[in-house]
């Protein structure tokens, strides 16, 4: 499935492009994240329209369909993780387009997207992941902390 496009070509730092505005930036059909380049594509073959857009930071993201599918991706948090935790959430979000709202399901295409791109390289990466994902709080829908951050590591390994 020729879900992502990966590109090393610019080593430039993701967000930088937000700059320090407040408004929403968009529709862009790929964003760098840690010098990658990463785009959706959902399931039915639709381009993933991405947003940034500083009023969903305290969500990371959010996937969402307004007649299109699209991705918008707070930049308060884009740009104050190390990369790979990043595109971790890109995939996420990417995921909600491709198999649907199960947030388990999704992490674990995440990581194994991640796996699948060459983009898992260190043990510290992932190490750095597993620990933000460990403090998070469950809800109605997402598992807390420390059984999602276990659920994410037996996917990579799986
Ligand atoms: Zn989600």
């Amino acid at each position: 499935m020729n879900v992502f496009q990966k590109s090393v070509a610019l080593a430039i730092a993701v967000f930088s492009i937000m700059g320090a505005g407040h408004a929403q930036q968009g529709p862009l059909p790929f964003v760098y994240i840690g010098g990658v380049s990463m785009n959706c594509t959902s399931a039915s073959g639709q381009t993933v329209a991405i947003y940034i857009d500083p009023s969903v930071d305290q969500y990371i993201g959010q996937a969402l369909n307004n007649g299109y599918p699209a991705i918008i991706l707070g930049p308060g948090f884009f740009n104050n993780v190390p990369p790979f935790v990043g595109q971790f959430w890109f995939l996420h979000e990417c995921a909600h387009h491709v198999i649907g709202g199960n947030e388990s399901g999704a992490d674990c295409f995440a990581i194994r997207n991640l796996r699948n791109l060459g983009l898992v390289n260190h043990p510290l990466q992932v190490q750095q992941l597993l620990s933000q994902i460990s403090n998070m709080r469950g809800s109605f829908t997402h598992l807390p902390g420390g059984p999602r951050a276990a659920n994410v590591y037996n996917c990579l390994n799986t």
